[in-house]
């Protein structure tokens, strides 16, 4: 399918600006909000599935474009498709073409988390603000996922034997060495629980 006139002039106009050849510009759309876009420096294309959201088609074909503009670098053998170099474009063209930094951040944020952090290196408004608040929500991840969960609730230790090793009956677990001397001496507790 033509790329929608206003797509294929942004293309044009931003490549011509920047002395670059412009890429073919694949077009196609989805039932959907969000767009996708890919870019093909050997095939020389770029590719768009546009979603319904306006905004969204823009800011994913300007996303593309500062792909075709700034080709990724490579450092030891692998490629960087959203680093520091290519997001110093992309974030003035979003800025450019009048996409708040607020949607900016939220979309190029959501889908690559670390766009915050060239964001908030380049000083975009609220990315300050918006990197803390991921920071902290991973915090929070981790520490939830820290949190010991209960497996077996605290019980008696209660000793049975199982072929050559002794085990609480209660729990299951195992009772070697000092422990067992001691837990045969005298009654202990246990608990069980798990991280991760
Ligand atoms: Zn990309
Ligand atoms: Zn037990």
């Amino acid at each position: 399918m033509a790329a929608p006139a206003w797509a294929a002039a942004l293309v044009d106009g931003l490549c011509a600006a920047a002395g670059v050849p412009p890429p073919i510009l694949r077009w196609r759309h989805a039932r959907r909000n969000a767009s996708s876009g890919v870019t093909r420096l050997e095939a020389g294309t770029v590719a768009v599935t546009a979603g319904t959201d306006a905004l969204d088609q823009q800011l994913t074909l300007l996303h593309e474009v500062a792909h075709w503009l700034a080709p990724s670098p490579r450092h030891r053998g692998r490629t960087t498709h959203h680093g520091s170099d290519f997001y110093a474009i992309a974030f003035r063209l979003y800025r450019d073409h009048g996409i708040p930094d607020a949607e900016v951040l939220a979309r190029e944020g959501g889908r690559y988390p670390a766009a915050l952090r060239h964001a908030r290196t380049l000083g975009l408004e609220g990315a300050e603000e918006a990197w803390h608040g991921r920071r902290e929500a991973l915090r929070e991840r981790a520490r939830v996922r820290r949190a010991p969960r209960v497996l077996v609730a605290e019980h008696r230790v209660r000793l049975v034997r199982d072929g050559r090793w002794t085990r609480c009956a209660v729990c299951g677990v195992r009772v070697v060495g000092p422990t067992l001397a001691r837990l045969r001496r005298r009654s202990g507790r246990h608990i069980v629980l798990a991280t991760g």
